[in-house]
């Protein structure tokens, strides 16, 4: 029985091979492909460079109104260090928060060393959940997100530094997905493991606490399988 808990990995860009026991939520860019089983759609802020056009997003409004198995919006967001220019990721990304307000949809957030915009900005306009994915900072940061309400994806591997390894620790059971952001050289199954070790838990009631997790934040699309 316990081979058979749904493991999900909560942030990546491809399906790997199936599997009875695993689950992903693929984060899809409209203008790519979209996957047929569980994902998200956005504009990701190294792939963009220009102002997104009324069509371009419409296709995200279509397909997160048209669509069961698309669960959120995003990847969106923000990046310091690569992509678009300030300017234009900013906008793009806001442009997105409004379809999300508009749909009831929650937000999955790219963001690279642009956190007090982030901040500033679910502050000001969120209207919907948001979690940030592939948050590997410390628990600081964490703590600054998690006390707003922004849940934080995160995923764990062999090499971390102390300070994750706090942030990890810290991490209140409500509030964390784990992904490998197609990282699969180390897999989600892995990840779990690695996680269960710091948290104290075994990997079952990983499972159990992360799979309650996805259900709080996507809602009525994903509880009514
Ligand atoms: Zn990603």
């Amino acid at each position: 029985m316990q081979d058979h808990k749904l493991i999900i990995d909560f942030h990546c860009h491809s399906r790997a091979e199936s599997s009875v026991d695993r689950m992903e939520i693929v984060s899809c860019d409209p203008l790519k492909n979209i996957s047929e089983g569980f994902h998200t759609i956005g504009y990701h802020p190294w792939w963009h460079h220009e102002h997104l056009t009324q069509k371009e997003l419409f296709l995200i409004e279509n397909e997160i109104s048209g669509n069961n198995n698309c669960l959120a919006i995003g990847e969106c967001g923000l990046d310091k260090l690569k992509g678009a220019a300030e300017e234009i990721q900013t906008s793009n990304f806001l442009k997105q928060i409004e379809i999300a307000n508009r749909l009831k949809a929650p937000v999955i957030i790219h963001c690279v060393k642009r956190y007090n915009e982030v901040i500033y900005l679910y502050k000001k306009h969120a209207q919907t959940q948001w979690t940030v994915h592939g948050f590997s900072r410390n628990k600081i940061l964490a703590k600054s997100l998690l006390d707003l309400g922004i849940r934080l994806s995160v995923a764990p591997h062999h090499a971390m530094t102390l300070s994750m390894t706090e942030m990890l620790r810290y991490l209140p059971h409500d509030m964390f997905f784990l992904e490998t952001d197609s990282d699969r050289r180390t897999p989600i199954r892995e990840r779990y493991a690695l996680m269960a070790q710091i948290k104290s838990f075994n990997i079952e009631d990983l499972a159990d606490i992360v799979h309650e997790n996805v259900c709080a934040f996507f809602g009525p699309k994903f509880i009514n399988l």
